[in-house]
């Protein structure tokens, strides 16, 4: 079953919990306790396809799903006609010890379509399970792939309608291009002028506000999300967890219980999060470090204790992780907490009025044995593009290049030599013009196009353009709906006519 992390509400079944999204009295839902999985089903899976991985792994989470319901969801989910490569999520190696997991070979490009290409199915099931006769408005507020990838997830999905939000300064051209082009007659795409935390608050709180409840209700409508707020989506990314790990035992890179290091580009902390599940389900892991860019408040906490939001909010050439309220830190310290759900009450509300809480040292060294933390300054990311092309001919994005940079001071720091993964959550060509600059200067930009620069980039890195964005610009502009900040919820009661 699944509990709030405030406490707040009565325990409900995966399937409602997926339906939900959020708990609708705040707070966020998590299982109440975390399966296991024993040594002898690892050695199982060892050599296993993904899609079996991924069963084996949400069967333990969705008791209230059959075991042919989950089949089905995974295969459509994870075949070959949504993901460019047979190991749905291949890994390269880089370095000696040093291995990529490359997430996005997804009909987006982004890593959010690990978990939004299933997502879909199992929140479809949950609706039926739920005899629910009302139509879903999913609401995404998105720094950019979630959007898309979630577009693409839903599009033309029966009974559901689906709202993006973004922030219109706040995404590369690339991404901004991928979410207005998107089709499918139940696609709702909006700029708004303001920030991602800015987009993520108006649509958290639209959740937890009775009378817009009430009024969607009356016509016919209840709200779900596609963000790494619903369980729906954290659920699926544990699955390549697993999967990297039995891919480098199958591979002989590791040994049978060899400890591994996971490496994660962070932003709302729900990538990390889902590798802590992992951890805790039983997976050899030795430490999970959190990758931050100049937004680097996650950082200060772990080093402190003390979350504080009130900084300048900085545009970075890593997007996805300008993110200053990670949503999901609140699940991680109920766990931490040992399920203290008033604690998380308390700290929730103090961080929604001041900007910030501070934690006892007791959780913050708890934290500390599994978690290191550390950022990457916008030159740092640049250099470090530049250094692993030089000396490995592969080609990071702005985000993986967070998490490399913030690799090599940790192991520069403990002299830590366990086997590492790095997740790579983005291609290089969505960050086109960033990754370009980092490999050849800024005058190489002038005076081309989106698309010349994602040609140039082929052509320098020796790789194809991604098959999601290539013919991106023979796509007519389908979504044009701009608003400010503040009006985003008549927003969303324009667009649904309440
Ligand atoms: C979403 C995203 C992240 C951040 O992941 P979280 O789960 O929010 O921490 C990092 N990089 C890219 C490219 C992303 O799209």
């Amino acid at each position: 079953m699944y509990i709030s992390t405030r406490n707040n509400y009565q325990k409900v079944a995966a399937a409602t919990a997926i339906k939900l999204g959020m708990v609708p009295e705040g707070g966020l839902f998590i299982p109440e306790e975390i399966p296991r999985i024993s040594v002898q089903k690892l050695k199982e899976l060892k050599g296993a396809a993904y899609r079996q991985i991924a069963e084996t792994v949400l069967s333990l989470y969705l008791h209230d799903y059959l075991p042919e319901e989950i089949k089905s969801c995974v295969e459509k989910a994870y075949n070959m006609q949504n993901f460019q490569h047979q190991d749905v999520a291949p890994l390269t190696e880089i370095n000696k010890n040093t291995y990529i997991l490359e997430l996005w070979h997804g009909p987006t490009a982004a890593f959010k379509d690990m978990a939004l290409q299933i997502m879909p199915h199992l929140l479809s099931l949950a609706i039926k399970k739920n005899e629910s006769h009302k139509e879903t408005v999913i609401l995404v507020a998105t720094s950019g792939d979630t959007g898309k990838a979630a577009l693409e997830g839903f599009k033309d999905v029966p009974g559901i309608k689906i709202i993006v939000f973004y922030p219109e300064q706040g995404v590369s051209k690339i991404q901004e291009l991928q979410m207005k082009t998107t089709g499918g007659n139940n696609t709702y795409v909006v700029a708004v002028e303001g920030n991602f935390d800015d987009c993520q608050s108006a649509v958290k709180e639209i959740f937890g506000d009775r009378a817009i409840k009430n009024r969607l209700d009356a016509q016919g409508y209840e709200l779900s999300s596609a963000n790494s707020i619903n369980w729906g989506r954290l659920l699926p990314q544990i699955i390549y967890y697993f999967s990297a790990y039995l891919n480098l035992w199958n591979d002989g890179e590791i040994e049978e219980g060899e400890k591994v290091n996971f490496v994660v580009p962070t932003g709302n902390f729900g990538n990390i999060l889902a590798a802590w599940y992992a951890y805790k389900m039983g997976l050899p892991i030795n430490k999970l470090i959190c990758a931050s860019n100049e937004n680097k408040v996650l950082t200060d906490f772990f080093k402190t204790g003390i979350y504080d939001r009130n900084r300048e909010f900085k545009q970075t050439m890593s997007p996805s992780m300008d993110i200053l309220i990670s949503s999901n830190l609140e699940r991680f310290l109920f766990e931490i907490t040992g399920h203290d759900g008033e604690k998380i009450g308390e700290w929730m509300n103090q961080l929604n009025t001041t900007g910030k809480f501070a934690i006892e040292s007791e959780f913050r060294e708890e934290i500390t044995k599994i978690l290191a933390a550390d950022y990457a300054e916008e030159e740092e990311t640049l250099l470090t593009i530049k250094e692993i092309f030089e000396k490995t001919g592969y080609t990071l994005d702005t985000h993986t290049a967070v998490g490399v940079k913030v690799y090599n001071k940790y192991v520069q720091a403990t002299q830590d030599q366990t086997k590492t993964v790095i997740d790579s959550t983005a291609s290089p060509f969505k960050f086109n013009s960033s990754v370009l600059r980092a490999l050849q200067g800024q005058e190489v930009l002038e005076g081309k196009n989106e698309f010349d620069i994602l040609k140039e980039l082929s052509s320098v890195t020796g790789n194809p353009i991604h098959p999601a964005l290539k013919n991106l610009g023979q796509q007519p502009i389908r979504h044009t709906r701009k608003c400010n900040k503040k009006d985003i919820r008549q927003e969303i009661e324009d667009i649904l006519e309440l």
